[in-house]
């Protein structure tokens, strides 16, 4: 499905209602950052929200992303952010064409995106992605120790910056729930700082059908596709 321009810019509108009025309902200045997932959509859609000034867009599929990116060439201040699962024979290609890469859940991953940043680049921003309630299914850190320990090497990787922490909780139709999810990727990144002395900016949870309760929760980055662009290809 391809929305004609001016459907995406209506949504693009509704979209920043909903996040301005979670940040007015949750007492909190509106410093969100709306991340637009633009996954199975083409490149001249990406262009209409560019144009509606859209910044920030979010890739999980490898190879369609790269035609993209090239396609875009021209709209310079397009922040890329990759939000999939990564292989680790695919990691040179994340660390040259990408700004942040969200789902980092292993060592030897973080240490050749490191290792593959070319020189020329900022630091690649990165977040690692946490598994909240442990589902077999989904990727992600599973406990506490292991995203300790992931953290301090990201820390040491010279061409990396570590931003925070990424969740995909498990859809819940109960609010107060879905809310409990989001509140525990916050707690654990809490209590991280804490026992590191550190600060981490970012909490990047949220998507089309819960950001409401993200942002109640503290998210600072939602990662938003269907509202925006309608169902996938
Ligand atoms: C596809 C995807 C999204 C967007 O989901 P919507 O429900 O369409 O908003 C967000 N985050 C990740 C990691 C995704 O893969």
């Amino acid at each position: 499905m391809f929305m004609g321009e001016s459907e995406i810019v209506n949504r693009l509108t509704i979209v920043n209602d909903r996040i301005s009025n979670a940040c007015l309902n949750s007492g909190r200045k509106n410093d969100v950052l709306l991340l637009a997932v633009s996954k199975t959509k083409s490149a001249d859609e990406i262009r209409v929200l560019w144009q509606a000034g859209v910044k920030n867009f979010g890739e999980n599929y490898l190879q369609e992303a790269l035609a993209k990116i090239d396609a875009l060439h021209d709209c310079n201040d397009i922040c890329w952010h990759f939000i999939g699962s990564l292989q680790s024979n695919k990691t040179k290609y994340i660390a040259e064409h990408f700004d942040w890469f969200h789902a980092l859940d292993r060592l030897k991953i973080a240490q050749r995106l490191s290792e593959q940043r070319p020189n020329h680049l900022p630091p690649l921003n990165i977040c690692i992605q946490v598994n909240i309630g442990s589902e077999a299914t989904k990727s992600g850190v599973t406990g506490y120790h292991e995203l300790l320990e992931l953290t301090e090497t990201v820390r040491k990787l010279p061409n990396l910056k570590l931003k925070g922490l990424m969740a995909i909780p498990i859809a819940e139709s109960d609010p107060q729930k879905q809310l409990a999810e989001f509140e525990a990727l916050r707690d654990t990144k809490t209590k991280l700082e804490n026992q590191l002395s550190i600060t981490l900016d970012t909490l990047s949870m949220g998507m089309s059908a819960d950001l409401e309760q993200a942002i109640v929760a503290g998210s600072t980055i939602v990662r938003v596709g269907t509202a925006l662009f309608g169902d996938r290809n």
